[in-house]
This record gives C-alpha cells, sequence and structure tokens, in this order.
C-alpha cells in the first residue's frame, strides 16, 4: 500500500516547518535551505511536481532586524515576518537557481481561500505555475493576516494548498521522526507508529501538545492537516526534514515517517472546501429522523427536523449541522438568516407557505450545499 501511494504521488505538497529552518541562535539555517532545495530537485528529476508551503518569515526577520528574542506582539510578529519573507525567498530563489529551477512566491491569508472566486484564482495560479515548471514558495500573509482571517499555522495551510492544487501526497517536514504512540518528549519508551489507518481519539490523545519555540503548530495541528487532505482522498506523510537525504529515499522504498492513509470516499472538491475551508458561523441542531435523511438518504435539509438554531448568521453562510448529543455530522450553506431559521424550525414545510407564503426555497440547507463528514 505504501509504496503504491509513493511510488503514484506525482504532484506534492511539501511543508517544511520552522523547527528546521531556525538555528540555534535565531535565524536562518541556509545549509538547510540548500540541502532541502537540492533534495526538491532530486524530486523533480524523477518527474514530480512540487509546491512547497514554507515557514520561516519570521525567525529570517528576528535576524535580519536584530530582535533579541522572538516576537509576543502581533505587530511584532507581523514586521519580522514581513522582513524575514524576502530572506526566505532570497535564500530559496538562490538554492534553487543553481538547482537549475525557477521558484515563485505565494503568499495567502484564509480570507483569500475562504472567497470561492478567490479560491479559483489561487488554484488557477498555482497550477499554472506549475505547468510552467516552476516551484511555488507558499507562506502564509503573515503582514496582514490577523486572528478572523488567519490560518493560524502552516500545517492547516499546507492541507488547504493540497487541497487547492488536487495534490497526490501532502508532506510534512519537521524535527520530529513521525507520530508515536505517546508523546516521545515525555514517554522515552513511546514508539514510532508507521502507519494510520485511521485517526481514532486515541490517535489523536498519542500526539501531546509539545511544540518547538519556532513554530505555532504541534503534533496536534499536523494530524488535523492529515485528517483534512484524507476527507479528500488524499495520504500524508510525516517525516523527519532535519535527516540528510530522507525526503528522496522515501520515495525508493525508505519506510520512515509516519503514513495517514485517506479515507476511502472522496468528497468533491466544492463540498470539502464548503466544509474544510470555511469557517462555520453557527450551527443547527437536528432531531434524529433529519439526521438520517442527511447521511444517509442524500436528501435536503427541511424547517421541520430543526430542534435548535445557534449563533448568528445571514443567507448563504456557512453553518455546521450537529445531533442531538452535539456531534457534528455535516456542514452547509444555509438559504435563510438565523432569525427566520429560528422561526421556521420544527415546522412543516406546508404550514409556513400557508402562513408565510412562498420562499424562494423549500430547503434550510439545500443537498447541493451540504458536506456530510465520514
Ligand atoms: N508563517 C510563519 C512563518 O513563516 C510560520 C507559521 C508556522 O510555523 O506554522 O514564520
Amino acid at each position: 500500500m505504501r509504496e503504491r501511494i509513493l511510488s503514484n504521488a506525482t504532484r506534492l505538497v511539501i511543508k517544511i516547518g520552522s523547527s528546521i529552518l531556525a538555528s540555534q541562535t535565531g535565524g536562518l539555517r541556509l545549509d538547510h535551505v540548500q540541502r532541502l532545495s537540492n533534495e526538491v530537485a532530486q524530486l523533480k528529476r524523477d518527474g514530480r511536481e512540487v509546491v512547497l508551503v514554507s515557514s520561516g518569515a519570521i525567525v529570517a526577520g528576528i535576524e535580519k532586524l536584530g530582535l533579541s528574542s522572538y516576537p509576543h506582539t502581533i505587530p511584532l510578529q507581523q514586521a519580522a515576518a514581513s522582513a524575514g519573507q524576502s530572506h526566505l525567498i532570497h535564500a530559496y530563489e538562490h538554492s534553487f537557481h543553481e538547482a537549475g529551477h525557477n521558484v515563485a512566491q505565494v503568499l495567502l491569508t484564509h480570507q483569500d481561500l475562504a472567497d470561492r472566486k478567490r479560491f479559483l484564482n489561487a488554484r488557477h495560479t498555482l497550477t499554472t505555475l506549475l505547468e510552467l515548471d516552476v516551484i511555488p514558495i507558499v507562506n502564509e500573509n503573515d503582514a496582514v493576516a490577523v486572528e478572523e482571517i488567519r490560518f493560524g499555522d502552516n500545517d492547516t495551510l499546507a492541507a488547504q494548498v493540497a487541497h487547492l492544487v488536487d495534490a497526490d501526497l501532502l508532506l510534512i517536514l519537521s524535527d520530529v521522526d513521525g507520530l508515536f504512540t505517546q508523546d516521545p518528549r515525555r514517554h522515552p519508551e513511546a514508539t514510532l507508529m508507521s502507519q494510520i489507518t485511521d485517526i481514532t481519539p486515541d490517535v489523536e490523545q498519542g500526539a501531546g501538545t509539545s511544540r518547538s519555540r519556532e513554530s505555532r503548530g504541534g503534533m496536534v495541528t499536523k494530524i488535523q492537516a492529515a485528517k483534512l487532505v484524507g476527507q479528500y482522498g488524499l495520504p500524508t506523510l510525516l517525516l523527519n526534514g532535519e535527516t540528510p537525504g530522507l525526503l528522496p529515499r522515501v520515495f525508493t522504498g525508505s519506510e520512515d515517517g509516519t503514513l495517514f492513509l485517506p479515507q476511502g470516499r472522496k468528497l468533491p472538491s466544492r463540498k470539502h472546501w464548503i466544509a474544510f475551508t470555511l469557517r462555520p458561523k453557527g450551527q443547527l441542531v437536528l432531531d434524529s429522523g433529519a439526521v438520517e435523511a442527511l447521511t444517509l438518504r442524500g436528501k435536503s435539509l427541511l424547517p421541520s427536523g430543526i430542534v435548535d438554531v445557534k449563533g448568528t448568521f445571514v443567507s448563504g453562510d456557512p453553518v455546521s449541522c450537529v445531533d442531538a448529543t452535539g456531534k457534528e455530522f455535516a456542514k452547509g450553506l444555509v438559504n435563510f438568516s438565523s432569525d427566520v431559521v429560528f422561526e421556521m424550525k420544527g415546522r412543516k414545510t406546508q404550514d409556513i407557505r400557508r402562513e408565510r407564503g412562498t420562499h424562494d426555497y423549500e430547503e434550510v440547507i439545500h443537498r447541493d450545499n451540504l458536506a456530510v463528514l465520514s
């Protein structure tokens, strides 16, 4: 299985974490940029397409601006990232040029991908760059990304990019060997899990919460990223990016790292976007009949199955659908505002029509705008 996945993976999204690129004293490890660029060039020679998602802007900025430590305020982080991003790209540009490759810088925020038009534009740009044999190097647009519009960490960004370019495999390179049975920093007896078929709560628990000083993510965000792309039918490989030669070696039979297998069912791209790119503005609590109609019979959501409405939203907003126990099982785009849904909830369509006249829609969420989670 592993061999087949890796040998068939042509389009790769490779995330390089800050922990690999940061030196002990602060600043960018140019030797690691150089080595990883050469390893990526090797993959390119084997006929693979690569999109890099690289962190490291903030650490590069710390050195460039002469800051004494990792910045703690958002404006200082943004300033460091802005100053560091050009240094980071320059380092990649230089290394890849020596290896005979062109690179392009692409900076994104969550807001760019939450807008369907901009999402499709970004998709066209990235796929055109790949057609032109250029290596896109993506990072979060830290200079403008405040809390509400940011991805927050580059594991999530890389997962979104893997969906965006319809990759075959997401590779996450960090300073750990993969996922262990327990947090290896606290439990030396922990063992590496080489393959994960299903991301169960046990798997998530083993991840621990520790993370290095430079990176925003930790093992939890890496597992979330694997979950996110898994529902789009993509596998994820977690790999130690500090070990020289490992990146090309995994494509020729080395068993290193942890491979997360994809879910059997692949959500169509637009439904995956509704479920995993958009952030729900509210919640609809549904009765068991509606849960069954949506999950087993592929139906649209009608007002009669709604028990409660939480949050404030307007027509067209993304909302989350939960069962009576609060478990989320679907997400979709609503046709009515939260006030209107609140008035309609639990009532039969004919009664609503009789009392209020016809609406443009009968469904609260149409099945075409509904993504049922696995
Ligand atoms: N975008 C940040 C940077 O380039 C890093 C985010 C992360 O570490 O996940 O420094």
